[in-house]
């Protein structure tokens, strides 16, 4: 937990897939080979070690020592030290989890039961454990962040985003969970207390911190919002040369509540000639701004002359409001038209906060504990009947994982001991 002693201690543990139980013990009885299964395995991955800053060494490693762990039924955990830089790697076998009781397999029954929108009470029910136990479990996961571990799987840091925030409440306060996504993948889930630029700007700041850590040089070049003026402006703060565009699939569902007192069915038929109308746009292939910006005149101006001439002067200023960021998007065909993706992640998100509220409470550790969902997010692989069946979001968006286990990748992907 949040004891400063320990925190200062860097966490070079690493999750080794040893396959079998039977594997993993006639080892610990040779170093040397101990040693080399562990490199091999390293190797596969494509993976480096955490030296310290110094170490030039190249990841050589000797059996530093090795102790039980009385815990786990006599189990014996080995660490191997670096011999240039003397780092000290804990390796972890992977039916094993860093300081946990429990086994991996209730913590993938759990995990996965959570995941599919069961309450953690109910998870905790299933599998016999109690529901903190899950609720740390989940934090534990969440330690890592997300882009750290998104990178670790080979995907480029995302040029082009979708930005939201997901309202939710924590006991009877507003909060708002401020989201990047990239696809079928979470690059950020934060969590803040205010709605200001400034509150939203340091949440989307922890992305950009972590992101110009692994690459210094990188820079968003299109980001997608639904307009709200917090967003726009956090994103125009921290990515300065980002072109900033607006949801054309919000906008279609904004107009019927520009048209106040109008029947249903006018409004409807409204909707369905704006639709057409985007559509169209999207559909060119060239002067395509010019064209939005001639229909959305004729628009209002047909507004104006069937429904009244106060109806056609609002949808005319909102028109005046929002086209910077509709044309943003109709400008440049890398940029994403709609958020149907981000609604997506967050509606997940919704169903598993819904079904802990018991566990959200003010001193409660929210942020790690979201970033824990995203990892589920991103690594759980999608459920027999849908679209990408077998495979999670990191692999849909073209990324790695270690193994074909999603519980194993987890693990591996959440260790400390990586580089
Ligand atoms: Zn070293």
């Amino acid at each position: 937990m949040g004891d400063a002693a320990t925190a200062t201690r860097e966490n070079r543990t690493i999750t080794v897939d040893f396959q079998d139980e039977s594997t993993y013990l006639p080892l610990l009885s040779d170093g040397k080979a101990f040693v080399e299964f562990v490199v091999a395995f390293l190797l596969a991955l494509g993976f480096q070690l955490k030296h310290k800053a110094t170490c030039h060494g190249g990841g050589c490693l000797t059996r530093h020592s090795h102790y039980a762990r009385v815990r786990l039924g006599g189990l014996t955990i080995w660490r191997m030290q670096c011999t240039t830089c003397k780092a000290v790697f804990t390796v972890l076998p992977h039916f094993v989890m860093r300081y946990r009781r429990m086994s991996p397999d209730v913590a993938r029954q759990a995990l996965i039961a959570t995941h599919g929108g069961l309450s953690l009470e109910w998870c905790a029910v299933i599998c016999h454990i109690s529901p903190m136990a899950l609720y740390r479990l989940i934090c534990a996961f969440g330690q890592h962040s997300v882009v750290m571990v998104l990178t670790r799987c080979g995907l480029p840091l995302p040029r082009y985003i979708l930005v939201d925030e997901k309202h939710s409440r924590c006991l009877t306060d507003k909060v708002y969970l401020p989201t990047i996504v990239r696809g079928r993948v979470l690059w950020h889930l934060g969590y803040s207390d205010a709605k200001s630029a400034a509150a939203f700007t340091a949440s989307y700041g922890d992305f950009q911190r972590v992101a110009l850590q692994i690459e210094p040089s990188y820079r968003v070049r299109g980001a997608l919002t639904d307009g709200f003026d917090s967003t726009t402006q956090s994103m125009r703060t921290l990515f300065p040369g980002a072109r900033l565009g607006y949801c054309l699939r919000h906008a279609l569902n904004k107009l019927p509540s520009k048209l106040m007192g109008v029947s249903a069915p006018v409004r409807k038929s409204l909707r369905s000639q704006f639709h057409t109308l985007l559509h169209r746009c999207r559909q060119r292939t060239s002067l395509r701004v010019v064209a939005l910006g001639q229909r959305l005149r004729h628009f209002a101006d047909s507004i104006a002359t069937t429904v009244g001439a106060d109806h056609g002067a609002r949808v005319r200023n909102w028109f005046q409001a929002k086209k910077a960021g509709w044309y943003t998007v109709l400008a440049d065909p890398r940029m994403p038209a709609s958020s149907t993706l981000l609604d997506q992640a967050h509606n997940t998100m919704d169903r598993k906060l819904f079904a802990m509220k018991g566990f959200h409470h003010r001193g409660g550790s929210q942020a790690v504990f979201l970033t824990g969902l995203a990892h589920l997010y991103n690594l759980i692989p999608y459920q027999r009947r849908a679209l990408h069946a077998g495979q999670c979001g990191v692999e849909v968006e073209g990324g790695r994982v270690p193994t074909s286990d999603w519980m194993l990748n987890l693990q591996i992907l959440t260790s400390g001991g990586f580089r």
